[in-house]
């Protein structure tokens, strides 16, 4: 829920606060004629045209990084410099996201890189209130301290 002091990146994306004992998970949606997964959700499948159709579904847990860029200079909606984002392909859906990585140095996440989704803080905007997104940080396995 959004407090006063943070505020999520857009409504209907996920769930935020997690639910106590659950991971964190995305709010996408299922086409039960041709199986193909939309995030953010949305009405009518392009491929199919039948709006009664699509199912929620969500997506969750790891993924590995397709692509990445590395950013050098601070963004003007207030994420410090150097950043890294880029594409994730999903282990467990055929989604590919695209987001904000967290949790190592920006040059970490070269594609191949086993990544695990999680919901927190993005930026800071011009209120001093921390926005809620979604973002990708080692998985836990592979996570360096
Ligand atoms: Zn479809």
């Amino acid at each position: 829920m959004a407090g006063s002091e943070s505020v999520v990146i857009r409504s209907g994306l996920f769930r935020y606060p997690v639910p106590e004992g659950e991971q964190p998970a995305l709010l996408a949606c299922r086409c039960r004629g041709c199986g193909r997964i939309f995030f953010p959700a949305r009405e009518i499948c392009p491929d199919c045209f039948d709006a009664g159709a699509l199912e929620e579904t969500a997506i969750r847990g790891h993924g590995v990084v397709h692509a990445s860029t590395v950013v050098h200079i601070p963004a003007p909606v207030g994420i410090p410099a150097p950043y890294a984002y880029g594409y994730v392909d999903m282990a467990e859906a055929p989604v590919r996201l695209f987001a904000l990585f967290t949790g190592a140095e920006p040059a970490w996440f070269t594609p191949g890189r086993e990544v695990e989704l999680v919901i927190g803080p993005v930026r800071v905007d011009g209120q001093g209130r921390e926005v809620i997104g979604f973002l990708f940080r080692p998985a836990a396995e592979r996570r360096e301290r």
